[in-house]
């Protein structure tokens, strides 16, 4: 890709990251109150004590239309009573991650390929997650920890992509990421560093100068992968701060998931690739639904993917249709599911 410039190479942000961390919204009435909903306008609400607790970022929760119970991006968020049903075939870890997780911190699950847990915890915790049952507890490293997982890389000389994941990853401190990354620098089979993160679209404040740096100052090769859903979630402010990582030479692509009542027609999915690409980032996967435990009502079958994505691709040029793919626990790679006209 050619470079991009940005709009402004000034970090103009008046609340920190941090500070957007230490305020997140975690309450359903006052999630409603932000957005200008009542609790009788949402069918189904789950008001009760939530496993898996609400976390909203304000500058997200800022993008949601205000008084309409439907939106997309609230939809994402808002716990419903139907995720405690028990539906049959939807379980705790869909993808047998428990299987490739063979030491703390550490799912070693594609050939030259090995992901590190980085946090147990989320900007904002999207309520058809996978992992919203991970065990993260028993997945915690203090810093003599991670040398042990360290010694697991250097140990396997084809490893060559080290993914930073979680939870959010991104959630530690630049000098802790930056110490990581140095260390893994290090490790000479490692050619390139992914980032698997949310919090640059849920607040964007994340990129800072600090984070811009740790990213490019080693020879390894950054790629940092998003997640948005939908196009309402990329604001302004998101896309500044998309720019800045592409205008360091960042490689920035965005994966999404196929999901019910949110992005699940070709306008949708064709106005997020559009602005995906505006700023500066690919569309790279489009994954069906992991069939998790409380996930059920996002889930869209297969045949119906396949052929929204038969029609996104005569709207689109090629470069802007992302894989639609379907992880299955055990595959040595994501299976890509062929377009239906
Ligand atoms: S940000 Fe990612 S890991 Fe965190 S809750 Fe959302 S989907 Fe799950």
């Amino acid at each position: 890709m050619c470079p991009i410039i940005p709009r402004s190479d000034q970090f103009i942000h008046s609340i920190s990251w941090q500070s957007e961390l230490s305020r997140v919204i975690k309450d359903v009435r006052g999630l409603l109150v932000y957005t200008g909903n009542q609790v009788s306008d949402i069918d189904g609400l789950d008001t009760g004590h939530l496993d898996f607790p609400l976390r909203v970022p304000q500058p997200y929760a800022s993008r949601i239309e205000r008084g309409n119970p439907d939106d997309p991006l609230l939809r994402q968020v808002l716990p419903l009573a139907i995720e405690n049903q028990t539906v049959p075939g939807y379980i705790s870890d869909p993808l047998n991650e428990a299987n490739s997780n063979i030491q703390s911190g550490i799912i070693h699950k594609y050939q030259g390929r090995v992901l590190l847990i980085l946090a147990g915890t989320c900007a904002i915790n999207c309520r058809y997650c996978f992992r919203r049952h991970f065990p993260y507890q028993e997945n915690q490293n203090s810093k003599p920890e991670w040398q042990t997982a360290l010694d697991y890389i250097r140990q396997d000389s084809s490893i060559t992509e080290v993914i930073f994941s979680g939870g959010e990853p991104l959630i530690n401190t630049d000098k802790t990421l930056q110490q990581l990354t140095h260390s893994i620098a290090d490790i000479t089979h490692v050619k390139r560093l992914r980032i698997h993160t949310r919090l640059p679209v849920v607040i964007p404040q994340r990129v800072t100068a600090d984070m811009l740096g740790w990213l490019t100052e080693t020879r390894l090769q950054p790629v940092v992968v998003i997640h948005a859903n939908h196009a309402a979630e990329i604001d302004d402010r998101v896309a500044d701060a998309l720019m800045h990582m592409r205008s360091r030479g960042i490689t920035v692509l965005n994966q999404s998931v196929l999901l019910k009542g949110v992005n699940d027609t070709v306008s949708i999915l064709k106005r997020l690739s559009e602005r995906l690409f505006q700023a500066g980032v690919m569309p790279y996967y489009l994954h069906l639904l992991d069939k998790t435990q409380g996930t059920a009502h996002f889930d869209m079958p297969s045949t119906a993917a396949q052929q929204l994505l038969g029609q996104l691709s005569t709207q689109l040029p090629g470069y802007l249709v992302p894989k639609l793919v379907k992880e299955i626990a055990g595959e040595a790679a994501k299976t890509p599911l062929l377009a239906l006209q």
